[in-house]
């Protein structure tokens, strides 16, 4: 059973950058879901940046890795520079993560890589990996957001 959109592009995984979230993955704080992901951001230059999921005893206040990835790149001042993303995770085991199907950004991730993404001028490649074995699914961010929120809707929104 697969509850992952299958949409695979014919393109390579970027296998370098899904390593790094995985050890990005590594260090998710995830007391209270116990699912653990980590992202990473590959930039123009080459250089990668990651995240992994950050949760609080509130819920409401948890942050997701490829927020903590996208806002770690911004603080850099390299927001215009992403080139590609991968993501990861799996629920926390006794023995590592678990998951044999990819995982895909949630809707608010992919609200932020869209904005990303628009700043870049490019729509990224976004590498989704399983915790366990080598499923993968890559998408572009259009494809996990389309008909996203825009400028143009403020602009409308500013006319009334
Ligand atoms: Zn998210």
């Amino acid at each position: 059973m697969t509850n992952v959109p299958q949409n695979p592009r014919e393109e390579a995984c970027d296998e370098m950058l899904v390593s790094a979230a995985r050890e990005a993955m590594n260090h998710a704080y995830a007391p209270y879901s116990r699912f653990a992901v980590g992202a990473a951001a590959r930039l123009s230059d080459g250089s990668i940046v990651t995240g992994a999921n950050f949760e609080n005893i509130s819920y409401g206040l948890s942050l997701c890795a490829e927020t903590v990835a996208i806002a770690s790149v911004n603080a850099a001042g390299a927001l215009a520079d992403i080139v590609a993303m991968a993501v990861i995770g799996g629920a926390v085991g006794k023995e590592g993560n678990d998951g044999n199907e990819p995982i895909t950004p949630c809707g608010r991730c992919r609200q932020i890589m869209a904005e990303a993404a628009r700043v870049a001028g490019r729509d990224f490649p976004v590498y989704c990996a399983a915790s366990d074995g080598p499923a993968r699914a890559l998408y572009r961010v259009s494809d996990l957001l389309p008909h996203a929120f825009s400028a143009a809707g403020l602009a409308r929104g500013d006319s009334m």
